[in-house]
């Protein structure tokens, strides 16, 4: 419950560091209405900006730490308010006094020493590669090849690792990696208001970019794509593509031919940032119809109404009940389609929704598995097999 106690110099401190656009909020409710919160629990985005907007003390509280950036909010906000960026500046402010959620700190810690949030040694970010070998990015190469973090350290991402590159080897492309110098993108931690961790990872990066004349990436994740395409590459020529619309464009080309049929009913999850933050809906679709003998059905919310699996925003780092998480409603959403896989193209949805189907213990029924792991089983490779 939010207490009602003016404390002015808190909306000021807002404003400072970038929450000016709660001043243009008419409080018409659309976030509210909008927002897949109050489906599992009592969550108002417009509150939460009413009370950031009168410095009212105790919006820092819970609700601040709710929002998963889904962006269902912003596309339908009728002042075109980024309500993720005022979310941004309330959570940096309380991040600053001290005040945020326990288990945020091992995950800050982690990316302060290793470069990555899960505690995983920096020299283990390429560790999923093995057997094959990883090539070292120079100018020779097309394309910087990008890990998530997620890829790289959690067991379960750690196969869509190895299947990415073995579609890049199959299909003949000229990429290469940098390996344990890289960290992460920064993503959570921008998103949860941790700006010092955010701007030490991205000018590591950054640094790392320039020295080896990187121009063209190829990102493993979404929150990847847009930090870099939205944030790191302003005034550079840096530029990101996610690997289902790479995949997508090398089978329109015949580099790569997706043959061997995957005789399965597979329902698409469209993951928050490749689909409302990025616009991209087709690819992964396209990949998946191109697969023979793969039966794609829809879940009724997709595309621009898919529900969030609750990992972004630094949700992935909290401790939500069984009950309030969206992933076990999704998984729910999956297995009434009458699909047996639930493919989808984000290391965190990837995650969240395996997470969630041992929850529910339906192993038996459906399996998550990433777009790059079904192209990988269906491509023909070089033995032309
Ligand atoms: S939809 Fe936009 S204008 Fe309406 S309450 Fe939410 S933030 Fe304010
Ligand atoms: S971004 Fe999503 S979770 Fe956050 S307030 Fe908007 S609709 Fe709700």
């Amino acid at each position: 419950m939010i207490a009602v106690a003016p404390m002015p110099e808190l909306t000021d401190l807002i404003l400072e560091v970038g929450g000016h656009e709660l001043q243009v909020c008419m409080q018409c409710g659309t976030c509210t209405a909008v927002c897949p919160w109050p489906r599992v629990k009592p969550f108002s985005p417009r509150q939460v900006i009413r009370y950031m907007a009168f410095g009212f003390e105790g919006f820092e509280q819970e609700d601040l730490w709710n929002c998963v950036t889904c962006r269902t909010c912003v596309q339908r906000c009728p002042r075109g308010i980024d309500l993720l960026e005022v979310m941004r500046a309330a959570r940096a402010v309380m991040l600053e006094s001290g005040s945020g959620p326990r288990t945020f700190s091992g995950p800050l810690a982690s990316l302060r020493t290793e470069g990555n949030p899960w505690a995983g040694e920096r020299q283990e970010r390429y560790g999923f590669a093995a057997p094959r070998p990883v090539p070292p990015y120079d100018t020779d190469k097309d394309y910087l090849f990008f890990s998530c973090c997620t890829q790289s350290y959690d067991p379960r991402n750690r196969r869509v690792g190895t299947a990415m590159l073995d579609i890049l080897n199959t299909a003949g492309v000229r990429y290469g990696c940098l390996g344990a110098a890289e960290s992460c993108c920064g993503d959570q931690a921008r998103r949860i208001g941790a700006q010092d961790v955010y701007d030490d990872v991205k000018q590591q990066n950054m640094t790392l970019f320039e020295e080896h004349g990187v121009r063209e990436l190829i990102v493993a994740s979404p929150h990847c794509l847009q930090t870099i395409n939205q944030d790191y590459a302003k005034g550079t020529e840096l530029h990101a593509t996610h690997y289902a619309t790479f995949f997508h464009r090398l089978v329109q080309d015949g580099h790569l031919i997706l043959s061997k049929p995957i005789e399965a009913k597979v329902t698409y999850h469209d993951p928050c940032y490749l689909g409302r933050h990025a616009g991209e809906y087709e690819a992964p679709r396209e990949l998946l119809r191109a697969i023979p003998g793969l039966q794609l059905l829809e879940m009724p919310r997709n595309r621009e109404r898919s529900l969030c699996c609750g990992g972004g925003g630094g949700g992935i780092w909290l401790d939500v009940p069984s009950e309030e998480r969206f992933s076990v409603l999704r998984v729910q959403e999956a297995l009434r389609t009458g699909a047996e896989i639930i493919a989808t193209a984000c290391p965190y949805c990837t995650a969240m929704l395996e997470d969630a189907i041992k929850n529910l213990d339906v192993e038996h029924a459906l399996r998550v598995l990433d777009i790059a792991e079904l192209v990988a089983q269906s491509m023909t490779t070089e033995a032309g097999q």
